[in-house]
């Protein structure tokens, strides 16, 4: 890879700024619900503590307002968890651009939510030089983020004395290259979830690489209404028929598949009460709302992915969260999880169906990160990762 990674650096005593992707969901009491991302996250900062370190984190979370942090914003909750991970104490600090600390060789503390500082979103390179004095070197391990140019990610990688990229980061880029750059063939997408509007770049990518693309979810409306189908009351957007159509298109080109259902989960209400009704496309009514693959789609789909060598999949095929519609997305994770393919996964949906179908030790790699795994996916140069790489060069 073209940067500095962290294991290729000399730590001892050193003032090491690490920027962390550990927005985690937390609940209405404060509580974290899932720390995935901050188990992830874990590795790099051993590491600079073992080597003696000076060690801060930096994460932002949720959207607090520049300037104006409320109780809500306060990464207290992560710097307890992180603290109960290392079993060391992680102190929080607060108003760290402004104030004076000092951290021993070997300590870590919690930098307060730094998308609270003013120019951090804008990127500011007047901020990042402020962050940049405090530190020797400077560590992105948050590829979650890598997508987003902010001071933290992007302005800081230019301006710290040095610069590298933490192991998640590292692993997170060479899964994915992996799977991407020169993929064993045939390589398959699978692409679900609710639309196709905010996957479109994604899915005209796709097209033009992949021998397989699976197209699930509500997006898999819009390509049945492109396909002369009817959808009733389904979640789909017309509008969007024409892209579609291009993106079916453009496989066909290729000699590529796009594989579609062929019979269907529907419902008439989207509840956890609603009945479900096994259907053939012809046998869709106008007031059914389509909530999942049906299981000749599903056979008709394992036995497709059968021979692929590498599959990507983003998206669930179904409502996977409500039990009657679970079956599709169930099943293609178990399908995966059973494939000798190299494997990879993301989303934020996508790996909550990987952890509710616990098979996330059976897929090659589960990427924590959402955003940037999608515009990965899409050839996208992700600019966290350009900074980096710059500095190398
Ligand atoms: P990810 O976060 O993995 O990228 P998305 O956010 O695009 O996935 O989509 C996930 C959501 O799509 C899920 O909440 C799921 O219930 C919904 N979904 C899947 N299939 C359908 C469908 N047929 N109709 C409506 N919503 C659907
Ligand atoms: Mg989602």
């Amino acid at each position: 890879m073209a940067f500095k990674t962290l294991d290729q650096i000399n730590l001892r005593g050193q003032r090491v700024f690490i920027r962390c992707d550990f927005n985690v969901p937390l609940d209405a009491a404060g509580r974290i619900t899932d720390d995935t991302r901050i188990r992830a996250g874990i590795d790099g900062i051993r590491h600079a503590l073992a080597q003696g370190a000076r060690v801060m984190l930096a994460s932002h979370l949720g959207r607090p307002r520049e300037g104006a942090l409320t109780p809500a914003d306060s990464l207290a909750p992560v710097a307890r968890r992180v603290g109960e991970l290392l079993g060391q104490e992680v102190p929080l600090v607060t108003d760290w651009l402004t104030r004076r600390f000092d951290v021993a060789p070997g300590q870590v503390v919690m930098l307060e939510n730094c998308r609270a500082n003013p120019g951090e979103k804008a990127n500011s390179t007047e901020l990042a030089q402020r962050m940049a004095a405090l530190c020797d070197v400077y560590v992105n391990d948050a590829f979650g983020t890598a997508h987003r140019a902010e001071a933290t990610t992007e302005a800081l990688a230019r301006v710290a004395p040095v610069a590298c990229a933490g192991p998640l980061m590292a692993s997170e880029l060479d899964a994915l290259g992996r799977a991407l750059a020169q993929p064993a063939r045939p390589l398959a997408a699978i692409v679900g979830g609710s639309k196709v509007s905010t996957k479109l770049s994604v899915l005209n990518a796709l097209a033009g690489q992949v021998e397989l693309l699976v197209v699930g979810g509500g997006m898999a409306n819009t390509f049945l209404l492109a396909a002369g189908q009817q959808v009733g009351k389904s979640l789909c957007e017309p509008e969007m028929v024409e892209t579609a159509a291009q993106v079916a298109a453009t496989l066909s080109a290729r000699g590529a598949e796009l594989f579609m259902p062929i019979d269907v989960v529907t419902a008439t209400e989207f509840s956890d009460r609603a009945i479900p009704a096994i259907k053939t496309l012809n046998e869709v009514a106008p007031d059914d709302l389509i909530l999942d693959f049906g299981p000749q789609s599903m056979q008709a789909l394992v036995e497709r992915l059968a021979p692929c060598k590498t599959i990507v999949w983003n998206g669930p095929l179904g409502v996977f969260e409500i039990e009657q519609f679970s079956y599709g997305t169930r099943t293609l994770a178990t399908a995966i999880a059973a494939s000798t393919a190299y494997s990879i996964a993301g989303g934020g949906d996508t790996v909550a169906a990987i952890n509710r179908f616990d098979v996330a030790r059976q897929i090659d790699y589960v990427s924590t990160a959402g955003g940037a795994f999608l515009e990965f996916l899409e050839g996208k140069t992700l600019p966290a990762v350009k900074a980096l790489e710059d500095r190398a060069a």
